[in-house]
């Protein structure tokens, strides 16, 4: 097909687009009446945030914020910003979202930035302005990461990004491609995709039974480059699809989603592990990686390309060495299926296992929502400002989970559910 075959003013269906506005509000958010909702968006997914605001307030949304970032005014920071301007970031706003989180704000963020923005860019620049990020992110990101309030990630098609997952595309085309895979992966595509998620959220409900009901001690991963075994935290419960945060709201914080996930024991993982597709990272790509453990830390790291920034990653603090989070995906699942590589985590990590360096979930514990930090940490959580995801899984990876008293039940055989 040509750019000029198709019917629409932009490359992008308006049906399913709003079909995906719909379920950001209703099943990502659950926004409630009289709830209300903080936006974070890049400039050019606007015609996205103006559905979404649409179903925000007819859903009976208090107040709809958005804030946006902008590719060129990023790039303009490393262009011609003096070098101080690198330790800084803009805390009063962080501040703001923190408090609007403690008043009940429900968040919604919306990717779709080119994945390799900042890859041309000092990896000495870009690693001290992520670090006064995260810093300053710090009180807000915790209201996110202990489930305080409902909160969604959605993605839309940008073009930048669309060019670099189809690189051999006009852009229209790209465009139209990736649009037509975000929509796919949120299941958008019929005519009904709030009983379609409901259904999604059923079957990864049966997978997270049956793991909690198994109350492993650890999972043991085999594979071309892979002897890895991961202990659980204790008290350790596994997470998948819709989940209640701490306001009650139940939500599904990532659209798409495929993984069931838990807390890996921050000090007793053991074994050498490889990547199976590249991590991008802030705009840099990080490409075979090959980590080996001890005692849960990280004590070896190499990469075929972005080695440089990997290290700075793992020099963030102490728990920036050690797994805050173990996910399992099925080498089916739908986005792994499109045989794409999308560059960015959301989609990519649910095409494939995966672990993530840094911080862990507190929602993963039994009553996680009433253990203090200090629990936490006793338990095995990992504590960190950093929480990267990156793939391990693939078709060729058996999983084994290991009960306390030794014995060994298959889990995962050449990357299915055993
Ligand atoms: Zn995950
Ligand atoms: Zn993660």
């Amino acid at each position: 097909m040509t750019a000029h075959q198709r019917n629409f003013p932009t490359p992008i269906d308006p049906v399913r687009l709003d079909r995906l506005a719909q379920v950001a509000v209703k099943v990502g958010l659950r926004l409630q009446p009289g709830q209300d909702l903080l936006v974070t968006a890049p400039t050019l997914a606007l015609p996205l945030v103006r559905k979404i605001a649409e179903h925000a307030y007819k859903a009976g949304a208090g107040l709809v914020t958005s804030i946006f970032s902008d590719e060129a005014v990023t790039l303009s920071r490393y262009q011609f910003a003096q070098d101080h301007s690198f330790d800084r970031a803009a805390g009063w706003l962080y501040d703001g979202m923190s408090k609007a989180f403690a008043a009940n704000t429900a968040r919604l963020a919306i990717v779709g930035d080119d994945p390799m923005l900042l890859s041309g860019q000092d990896p000495a620049k870009v690693a001290r302005a992520s670090k006064a990020n995260s810093v300053a992110y710090k009180p807000a990101l915790e209201k996110i990461v202990t489930f305080d309030i409902n909160w969604n990630i959605v993605a839309y098609p940008g073009p930048s990004w669309a060019r670099q997952v189809f690189p051999d595309d006009e852009e229209d085309v790209a465009v139209a491609k990736l649009a037509d895979a975000i929509f796919a992966a949120s299941r958008v595509n019929g005519d009904d995709p709030i009983a379609a998620w409901d259904k999604h959220n059923a079957m990864l409900r049966s997978r997270t039974e049956w793991l909690n009901g198994q109350r492993f001690s650890a999972l043991h991963y085999s594979g071309p480059g892979t002897d890895l075994t991961i202990g659980l935290a204790d008290g350790h419960e596994w997470e998948g699809g819709a989940s209640t945060a701490r306001n009650g709201i139940t939500c599904n914080a990532n659209i798409p989603t495929e993984e069931v996930f838990t807390t890996p024991h921050a000090r007793r993982v053991e074994g050498h592990v490889v990547s199976s597709k590249p991590l991008s990272y802030q705009g840099s790509l990080i490409d075979n990686i090959a980590v080996k453990f001890e005692e849960g830390r990280i004590v070896q790291a190499k990469a075929s390309r972005g080695e440089e920034v990997l290290n700075k990653v793992l020099d963030t603090d102490e728990g920036a060495r050690r797994l805050g989070e173990v996910a399992l995906v099925p080498h089916s699942s739908p986005i792994s299926k499109s045989g794409l590589l999308f560059f960015n985590t959301l989609f990519d990590e649910n095409a494939a296992c995966h672990i993530a360096l840094g911080q862990c979930y507190s929602k993963c514990f039994v009553n996680g929502d009433r253990l203090t930090p200090e629990q936490i940490a006793a338990q095995g959580g990992n504590k960190s400002l950093i929480h990267i995801d990156w793939m391990i899984g693939s078709d060729q990876i058996d999983i084994d989970g290991i009960h306390a008293d030794g014995r060994h039940v298959p889990v995962f055989r050449k990357g299915e559910w055993a």
